[in-house]
């Protein structure tokens, strides 16, 4: 995409093409297992041992021969069996006797067997006779049914030594990172993920904690669009406000460059003091694209920076319901490439019923604030009442983006619409 774009309205497609060719996932690293959650294994992991490392009981029990039962049966049904207890073995320990004829060992879960026993009996249906002698003494099983192998995991059932345990490409949540230490790995080769740094923009935004004056407003785009990168897993650098300002927008932008991606709201559309672009081009961040035909959303700058890490910079529009669209639409999903993960090709994009008529107006895509739901005939989406871009309001009833095509044209009740989750 070249600097042709920089002027002249391009598609979604064209915006979301534009951004994907610009971003290459991160580097590997080697990452302590501990700082690796949320991040893309970036190698293939085999597990150093055999998990269980030897055949074990599954139950807090007595490890018995399942002969010892058998010989009972044929003698006289319902004649209880009688073993002697040679030891106890409890978690962390391992046994130390060879159970023969007529013996037993009582082991708590995940204990090895010991030599010489084939089953395990719960512990809750055996009786200790000689309770004087516990934890040795002598256990009663009354018509119990001991088969071979009972309550036994056998070595390596779970995980082999040298088995893949994870492929490169894995992304690690908590499962993983279970399955990593299981694995043996204290370090671990990741993607590591983006930084992001947030910079609201404009002289009339004021803190949260303040009534606004006349002319001013809170800022919500800085909360939101912070929360929606942490929400990512990222570490996001607040920028503070900018005001629109030159030296200002400068001093704060060079700050910004600092991280993988910066997102600027407000300051990108055509009024007078709009004058992120400006100050972006003085700092050599060289525009891809400015202005797409999505509605909300028009006003979006896209660029790279010029420094080592090549910084993406996004100028949002102001809007709040704007930028989140832009957010999920565009940021989003450059965030989940830098991180390594798969994205989803445009392409690939859902359908869901529409539930009501929806009138289309004007040139550009629209995404929509719904309620995407379960009907017995699939998924259904219904637009939520919405008072356009500066109602944002309207995105805390909604679950999901309804898209509908550029046009003068209805979509009917009953339409396949295309959607995007809100997650
Ligand atoms: P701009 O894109 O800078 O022209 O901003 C357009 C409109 O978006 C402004 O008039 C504000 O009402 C609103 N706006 C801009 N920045 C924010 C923000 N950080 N939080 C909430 N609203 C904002
Ligand atoms: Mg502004």
């Amino acid at each position: 995409m070249a600097s042709s774009a920089v002027g002249h309205m391009i598609s979604v497609e064209e915006a979301i093409a534009a951004i994907r060719t610009e971003v290459n996932a991160k580097s590997a690293e080697r990452l302590a297992l501990s700082d690796a959650l949320g991040c893309v294994l970036a190698e293939d992991v085999c597990s150093d041992l055999d998990v269980p490392q030897n055949d074990q009981s599954i139950v807090d029990g007595y490890a018995v021969r399942a002969a010892d039962f058998a010989l009972r049966a044929i003698q006289a049904e319902g004649t209880d069996v009688e073993l002697e207890i040679l030891e106890e073995v409890t978690a962390g320990n391992v046994p130390s006797s060879t159970v023969k004829n007529g013996q037993t060992v009582r082991v708590m879960t995940g204990v090895a067997m010991p030599p010489g026993a084939d089953a395990v009996v719960m512990i809750e249906e055996v009786e200790c006779r000689d309770e004087a002698k516990m934890p040795m003494g002598i256990a009663r099983f009354s018509n119990t049914q001991v088969a071979p192998g009972q309550n036994i995991m056998r070595r390596g059932k779970s995980l082999q030594r040298g088995q893949l345990v994870l492929a490169a490409g894995a992304p690690i949540g908590g499962v993983e990172m279970g399955l990593l230490a299981q694995a043996g790995c204290n370090g671990v080769r990741v993607i590591p993920k983006p930084t992001l740094a947030v910079l609201p923009t404009g002289d009339e935004l004021i803190d949260p904690g303040f009534d606004p004056a006349p002319g001013k407003i809170r800022n919500s785009n800085g909360p939101m669009l912070m929360g929606c990168g942490r929400q990512l897993g990222l570490d996001v650098l607040d920028l503070g406000i900018g005001r629109d300002d030159v030296d200002h927008l400068r001093h704060a932008i060079e700050r910004g460059l600092s991280a993988d991606v910066l997102i600027i709201s407000g300051g990108v559309s055509a009024g007078t003091r709009d004058l992120v672009p400006q100050v972006l081009t003085e700092l050599n961040v060289r525009a891809r694209f400015h202005k797409v035909k999505v509605k909300p959303g028009k006003p979006l700058w896209f660029g790279v920076a010029e420094n080592a890490q090549q910084t993406k910079v996004f100028g949002l529009p102001g809007n709040p319901v704007s930028s989140f669209v832009c957010f999920q639409v565009f940021v989003r999903p450059a965030l989940k490439q830098l991180s390594g993960q798969q994205i989803d090709p445009a392409t690939s994009l859902p359908f869901a019923r529409l539930s009501s008529r929806f009138e289309g107006v004007g040139n550009r895509v629209v995404y929509h604030p719904a309620q995407l739901s379960w009907s017995k005939d699939g998924p259904e989406i219904e637009c939520v009442l919405w008072h356009g871009s500066g109602d944002l309001r309207a995105l805390s009833r909604a679950n999901a983006l309804a898209i509908f095509p550029p046009g003068d044209t209805a979509c009917e009740a009953g339409q396949s619409v295309a959607y995007q989750r809100l997650d």
